[in-house]
């Protein structure tokens, strides 16, 4: 058998050729002896040896016509496109990518945005700019209240960690969660929990998958239910955020401050309001990057437990969008 490795690269592009190469390299290491199909087979005969597909954003119709497709495995830990490509086959368990470089990323991403948020770092380099001398009040960590948006293998880490500096953290899920899965976190779920935890937080970090449910999530509506002068962080994904709301919300006062990472399109276009707006931190979808040497290690343990019946891990419940 065979496994194709697929992906959005631009590979007109010497980078995009790099990144391909890059993951191969990886993954030929983490799973030896094995034959690589780039991006698509040259021939039926090749068509019907693929039964593992590896794929990054591949393009539309990467997957069709390989009669022998038993898993597809994302590189990335968002599925949100591959699940709204029709051309994706439907029957193949589908598994995203947590990686463990990624989520010490997030982490480190999250805890740089909000205590800079907290402190009022943001605000000195505003300062700095107009040569003002003028200290931000020093709150305790236990006095500045975090939301996460999303209590899974991101926002979970996120908020414990938040948490180990002394935050006092809310997590927001779709389930409830146990309390011990909490460890001194508090949690909330549906609509009243999250108009409880809207209202109280300082801060506000979006972790959320990008699904039916979670698309313009952050609306006028639910901003305006922050906190007034609340800040924001949204790390999960563009579409989440009704940006021309944001601004409004920024403009206004309702919301203090922004840090985003994501953006409703990518590269941010070069005359968007963001990009100059001085309450708005811009991040080049750089929060958290997949790191090809530890997720080929996860691709291969899912390769291995799938060739051998065992359960595969991190499997996408595709009715649920994540
Ligand atoms: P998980 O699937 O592990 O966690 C998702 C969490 O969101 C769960 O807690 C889930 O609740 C909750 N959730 C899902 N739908 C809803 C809803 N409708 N209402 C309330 N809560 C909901 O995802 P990850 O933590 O691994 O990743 C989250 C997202 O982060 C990814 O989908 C991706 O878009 C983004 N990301 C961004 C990166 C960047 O560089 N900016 C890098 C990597 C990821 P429950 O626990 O009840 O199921």
């Amino acid at each position: 058998m065979a496994l194709l490795l697929c992906g959005g690269w631009r590979l007109d592009q010497p980078e995009g050729r790099a990144e391909q190469q890059r993951w191969l390299a990886a993954l030929e290491q983490a799973l030896p002896g094995e034959e690589w199909i780039l991006q698509s087979p040259a021939d039926g005969a090749a068509a019907g040896r693929i039964d593992v597909a590896v794929v990054a954003n591949p393009p539309p119709g990467s997957l069709q016509g390989l009669p022998a497709l038993g898993l597809i495995q994302s590189l990335w830990a968002g599925v949100d496109r591959l699940l709204l490509d029709g051309t994706v086959p439907q029957e193949p368990p589908l598994c995203r990518m947590v990686d463990p470089a990624m989520n010490e990323a997030m982490v480190q991403t999250a805890l740089w945005a909000t205590l800079a948020l907290h402190r009022g770092f943001f605000q000195c380099q505003r300062q700095q700019r107009e040569a003002l001398w003028r200290q931000p009040p020093q709150l305790r960590a236990a006095e500045w209240q975090v939301l996460v948006l999303g209590q899974g293998e991101l926002g979970g880490r996120v908020g414990r960690a938040l948490a180990g500096l002394g935050y006092a953290v809310t997590g927001w899920s779709r389930r409830p969660r146990p309390s011990e899965a909490l460890q001194g976190r508090q949690g909330l779920h549906g609509a009243d929990g999250l108009a409880q935890g809207l209202a109280a937080a300082d801060t506000v970090i979006n972790l959320l998958p990008l699904t039916d449910e979670t698309r313009g999530f952050l609306d006028a509506r639910r901003l305006a239910a922050f906190k007034r002068g609340a800040s924001l962080i949204n790390l999960a994904r563009g579409a989440h955020l009704d940006e021309a709301a944001l601004l409004a919300a920024l403009d206004s006062g309702q919301v203090g401050h922004a840090v985003l990472d994501v953006f409703q399109q990518e590269p941010l276009p070069a005359p968007h309001p963001f990009w100059r707006h001085e309450r708005v931190t811009v991040l080049p979808h750089t929060a958290a990057q997949t790191d090809p040497r530890s997720a080929a290690e996860v691709v291969a343990a899912n390769v291995r437990a799938w060739r051998r019946g065992a359960p595969l891990l991190h499997r996408v419940e595709r009715s649920q969008g994540y």
